[in-house]
């Protein structure tokens, strides 16, 4: 029978794994809540679920960014179309593209809204997020209507 976790058992184990996935040194944890420096060294390396619900939390952030990454690269080639078809007065082709670029817009306002709860990353202070959005409403001046509907999709995709 393998020999019980005196941290595992310890009813401050709540702070102590705050404390450790915060980072603290086990040394000085051990001695704030009066344990043995390798007990707590041992409960860290292998009872800590905590520090895996961590890694996890860090790895949907940087898959909420390639997503990111993504969905930006889809909203320039909609632009880039946009800006042919209207030069080409092709205005069925030129609807179409606003019509994707609004959908870009709405998926990078929910990415950015539920980014937003991760305590990781804040899109919505992101400079490159704000970079983007003055990019794209920059880029749409020209046309009136996408204009407008992309700021009405903005500021619904902020209220949210
Ligand atoms: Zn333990």
């Amino acid at each position: 029978m393998p020999r019980r976790c005196t941290v595992c058992d310890d009813p401050q184990r709540h702070s102590i794994d705050e404390a450790l996935v915060d980072g603290a040194p086990y040394r000085s944890v051990a001695k704030r809540f009066g344990l043995s420096e390798s007990a707590v060294y041992r409960h860290k390396t292998k009872h800590l679920p905590a520090q895996l619900l961590k890694a996890k939390e860090v790895e949907e952030v940087a898959q909420a960014d390639d997503l990111l990454e993504q969905v930006r690269d889809l909203q320039g080639h909609a632009l880039g179309i946009l800006e042919r078809a209207e030069k080409a007065g092709d205005l069925r082709t030129a609807l179409a593209a606003i019509s994707q670029a609004r959908g870009n817009l709405e998926l990078l306002g929910k990415l950015a809204g539920e980014l937003d709860e991760r305590p990781v990353v804040n899109l919505n202070v992101s400079p490159e997020w704000l970079e983007l959005r003055a990019v794209i409403v920059g880029a749409l001046e020209p046309h009136p209507a996408a204009h407008s509907a992309v700021l009405r999709a903005l500021e619904s995709a902020g209220d949210g």
